[in-house]
């Protein structure tokens, strides 16, 4: 049991929630390391979303609302951890889920569809019975997608990616909306937008501004998106690590 009382009690919350999935056959090991990695960075930037994130959270729902074909890609990590929101999001916005993992297995697939099924979600993609076509350049076991899921999508949400596969979608022309604690990786760097923080904290805080900028005209959200940069965003991510150092 854990002790609500001890000071990093939330972050022991997650790390439960990470073992468990492991042990269901949800995440792959290396999945608990790229965790520990996404912990450090979370310390780093104070364990809390900054002014930066909020405002990068709603330029994503820009995206996912003016977009035709919006995808949530989910792996292992983003099901071990915010698979309710996950759906939720899915059914708000009705879009599907592809299941994208970078060790793909099919017991890994069908532990993982069990999950989302469960939670009522309809339109599965990247499951075995999906039909795939390879990401061009990209070798080895993460470059199958599903056809209906990545490559009709003009955005794809791509939380915990790694960076290959992030560099292939940019390079195929998609907007990139990607959740990462690591301003410095790949996956942020090659994003549209980069939301620099804890998936846990973003999915509610993406459901509350889906909701709140669903009724917005949608010319005032195409101009959040144009008066957006990345390179901008994750600069100011950055900073707000060194400040944290003074
Ligand atoms: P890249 O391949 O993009 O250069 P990487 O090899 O460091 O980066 P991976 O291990 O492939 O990255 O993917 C995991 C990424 O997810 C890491 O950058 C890590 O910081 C991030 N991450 C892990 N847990 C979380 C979390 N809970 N919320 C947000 N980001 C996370
Ligand atoms: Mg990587």
């Amino acid at each position: 049991m854990l002790n609500k009382d001890h000071p990093r009690y939330e972050s022991l919350v997650y790390r439960e929630k990470i073992v468990e999935a492991h042990k269901k056959g949800i995440l792959a090991d290396s999945g608990m390391i790229a965790h520990g990695r996404g912990e450090t960075f979370d310390y780093l930037i104070g364990e809390k979303t900054t002014a930066n994130s909020y405002n990068t959270i709603e330029v994503a729902s820009c995206y996912f609302l003016t977009c035709k074909h919006p995808v949530l890609s989910v792996n292992g990590n983003t099901t071990a951890l915010v698979a309710e929101e996950v759906a939720e999001l899915s059914k708000l916005l009705d879009i599907p889920v592809e299941i994208n993992l970078y060790y793909r297995t099919p017991e890994r697939i069908a532990n993982i569809e069990k999950v989302y099924s469960n939670l009522g979600v309809t339109e599965l993609l990247g499951t075995d019975e999906d039909d795939f076509i390879d990401t061009p350049d990209l070798n080895g076991p993460r470059s199958p997608v599903s056809i209906e899921g990545i490559s009709k999508s003009d955005v794809i949400f791509i939380p915990l990616e790694d960076g290959d596969r992030a560099e292939k979608l940019a390079k195929l022309g998609k907007n990139i909306v990607n959740v990462d604690l690591n301003p410095l990786s790949r996956t942020a760097q090659t994003s549209t937008v980069t939301i620099v923080d804890n998936i846990v904290r973003v999915m509610p805080l993406l459901i509350e501004s889906v909701n709140k900028l669903m009724d917005y005209d949608k010319n005032d959200l195409k101009e959040r998106i144009n008066n957006f940069s990345n390179e901008d965003n994750l600069s100011t991510a950055i900073h707000d690590i060194i400040k944290r150092f003074e």
